[in-house]
């Protein structure tokens, strides 16, 4: 079942006249959601909502499209109705019987009420319509529910939802009894003018372009608060979200809700589902994609032979850019993710001025030095019960921990330096004005900057968020790494049965997890033999998965070097040699557009290249910017005299006493001891010759992002 190309949401009004001019609440919003994100349209009358519609559905009838479109009003009511009024269960004959009843003009002007009356007149007791202006004289009608007498059931089955309200009730807060009397005419017009491109649900299966289901946004109604623009009118931010994230979930997830529920009382989208809904809603909230990089993003200049390290990560840092669109997550599922905006403390911490310490409040113009004795106040005052009286001069107050400061207190005595009864308490001045207590905003001040736009949240950020109030943040979407192990020789896992000539995939294993800890989305291109058209399927697939192929083998420019044949010929390479060991050429290249990383296929260059190279860039593309890894100088406890040419980096760890170690071998085949290390010892450029003692820049694996 393909997507619904464009999903529609629309927040129906009952109003009796045009509603005013400019956006205002209570009257019908419009919400599409298609490839191109949301647009909202505000419409003053029924019947300009329904041109809207049919432009919209016309559209997408003419370009082969499929449209999902809600309606936020019953589309059916409890058993047995549809049986008393048209004879059958058929909710979709009700439709017809009930727009033959109603009518409704181009400005609003509507019978609604009196059709409600002459129904309600078809059954013994008052119902079971009720609510009307009390100005209306309709005495079939019940203006309120005294006396209310209903032959049918007061609820459908699926008005268990929080917040759903009967249909029967015609007036008053949250009804919707009005706006499906009136609505559902509108649809019925719909059927007529569609007839078999038009199916209901759940009431018809038949697949059709234009699907209508009913919707209820207060499903995830604090996800729309949480997603509203600052002063949205709420039912546009209601008809924005449920749109957006109805679209952003997989075509067959969509297709499958609306077949559920009941055929005769009919069903609301996506309820049970709320949890899935607020998901898409967050997704859905996507900021444009960034611009894509450039062609000559990797070009080195001509003539340049061995490229330094420190140009090389200069050039990288020059012709990357961020990659990763902008989205909305919840603070509490934000770990690891980047912010892509600068967040705004939405309240002060702590909000109000409040005591550090278990003791006694009081106000601090009342005491003086010595010895100081204070009538106790009744009550007390504690964190989360607030004291609600004003504290007299010279009085004090028990208050404990966190508890907000009653008026007329300024100043705490901490518990331990008091003695006291139930109606004194006694300690020894002086005390400071302030003593024990915090002051509001003393750490965060409302409006105050928190955390600047590229930081990558950490268990103690989302502490700060939440306490400011913060319950979403933007951020950037997970970049997605992709990672093609390349070899005749390589047998993909250590499962299978390895021939005397082949070795088992290192390297990937190694790099997904790598592109994990770092907070990436690993994407497991598999395993490819040097076959230049399987390798290219590799990157295709890659190209439309990932943001960023990391592949491992065949980079240098030998014959076996399929790797780099295949990115020269098809993806503008560009093979930087650069002065550094471990490590051989770095292929870097665009394919499609998709920027490839080709490291080394020996592991121990794989992951000094993907530490010192890979690691900055991708934490540019993804938003974070681009850091060093930090460094420590300690003593070396190895010797060696280091040539000049290429920077080197050594696998190290520290003694007990705090010296760096290097591993026995440094024959870059030695796996092990990529293992043996805790991280790596950095050799300059230039020659050096190491003694035991002599300090060195030792970098942690935990620099590099390595957990
Ligand atoms: P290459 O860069 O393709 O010339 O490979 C250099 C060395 O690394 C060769 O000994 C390869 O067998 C080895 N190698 C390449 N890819 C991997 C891998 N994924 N896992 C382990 N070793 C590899
Ligand atoms: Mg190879």
């Amino acid at each position: 079942m393909s997507r619904f190309d464009l999903c529609v949401v629309v927040d129906w009004s009952a109003r009796s006249t045009p509603s005013p001019a400019r956006d205002s609440a209570d009257s019908i919003w419009i919400g599409a959601a298609g490839r191109d994100g949301v647009t909202c349209h505000y419409r003053r009358t029924r019947m300009s909502a329904m041109a809207t519609l049919e432009s919209i559905f016309d559209e997408a009838l003419s370009k082969g499209q499929r449209v999902l479109a809600g309606f936020d009003f019953p589309f059916a009511y409890p058993r047995g109705f549809a049986q008393a009024i048209a004879g059958t269960d058929d909710p979709l004959a009700l439709w017809s019987a009930l727009a033959d009843r109603i009518q409704d003009a181009p400005d609003n002007a509507n019978n609604r009420f009196a059709v409600a009356a002459d129904i309600n007149r078809r059954f013994s007791g008052n119902g079971p319509y009720w609510g009307r202006p009390t100005t209306l004289g309709l005495p079939d009608l019940p203006a309120n529910k005294a006396g209310y007498l209903n032959p049918f059931a007061e609820k459908r089955g699926c008005e268990r939802a929080k917040g759903a309200q009967p249909t029967w009730k015609l007036t008053g807060v949250g009804s919707v009894g009005s706006q499906a009397l009136l609505g559902v005419p509108r649809l019925q017009a719909l059927r007529q003018r569609y007839g078999d491109q038009l199916a209901v649900r759940p009431f018809e299966d038949r697949d059709a372009p234009i699907t209508l289901v009913e919707v209820f946004p207060s499903l995830i109604a604090d996800t729309i608060a949480a997603l509203a623009e600052p002063d949205e009118i709420k039912d546009r931010a209601q008809v924005r979200v449920l749109a957006g994230a109805l679209h952003a979930l997989p075509g067959e997830t969509l297709d499958a809700m609306t077949r559920e529920g009941d055929p005769v009382e009919g069903w609301i989208l996506g309820l049970g589902h709320e949890a899935t809904l607020t998901d898409a809603a967050m997704r859905a909230i996507e900021g444009p994609a960034p611009p894509p990089l450039r062609n000559d993003c990797f070009a080195m200049p001509r003539g340049v032979d061995w490229v330094p390290v420190d140009d090389a990560l200069a050039r990288l840092r020059d012709g990357l850019h961020v990659v990763a669109a902008t989205q909305r997550v919840a603070t509490a599922d934000a770990a690891g993710r980047v912010l892509a905006e600068e967040t705004v403390a939405r309240r002060s911490n702590p909000p109000r001025p409040n005591s550090a310490v278990d003791g006694y409040g009081f106000a601090h113009a009342a005491i003086g030095d010595g010895p100081q004795r204070l009538p106790l106040l009744g009550g007390r005052a504690a964190a989360g019960q607030p004291f609600d009286g004003k504290v007299p001069e010279g009085a004090a107050i028990r208050i404990l921990t966190g508890a907000i400061l009653p008026d007329g207190v300024d100043t705490v005595v901490l518990e331990e330096d008091t003695a006291a009864d139930a109606r004194h308490v006694a300690f020894r001045g002086p005390l400071k004005r302030g003593a024990n207590t915090r002051k509001a905003g003393e750490d965060v001040v409302e409006g105050a900057p928190a955390l600047p736009a590229g930081h990558r949240l950490r268990a103690p950020d989302l502490a700060l968020l939440s306490a400011l109030g913060i319950g979403t943040v933007t951020v950037r979407r997970r970049l997605r790494i992709g990672v093609l192990s390349t070899g005749d020789e390589i047998v993909a896992t250590p499962d299978r049965v390895a021939e005397p000539h082949q070795i088992f995939d290192a390297n990937r294993p190694m790099l997904l997890s790598l592109a994990e800890a770092w907070g990436y989305e690993a994407v497991d291109l598999g395993h490819a033999p040097d076959d230049p058209d399987i390798i290219a399927a590799r990157m295709d697939e890659g190209a439309r998965a990932a943001d960023v192929i990391l592949t491992s083998g065949g980079a240098s420019a030998g014959d076996e070097d399929h790797v780099s044949a295949l990115l020269r010929s098809r993806g503008m390479l560009s093979s930087w040699r650069i002065a550094l060991k471990p490590g051989r050429p770095l292929a870097l290249a665009l394919w499609n557009g998709t920027p490839v990383f080709g490291l080394p296929g020996n592991p121990v260059a794989a992951l000094v290249c993907a530490l010192i190279f890979a690691r900055p860039a991708f934490s540019l593309m993804a938003g974070a910017g681009w850091h060093e890894p930090q460094g420590f100088t300690v003593p070396a406890a190895f010797s060696k005299n280091k040539k000049p040419g290429r920077r080197e980096y050594l696998r190290a760890r520290l003694t007990d006493d705090g010296a760096a170690e290097v591993f026995a071998s440094e024959g870059s085949g030695r796996i092990s001891g990529l293992s043996w290390a805790t991280g790596l010892v950095e050799l300059p450029d230039g020659a050096m010759q190491v003694e035991p003692g002599a300090p060195v820049r030792y970098i942690p694996y935990a620099s590099f992002g390595l957990t």
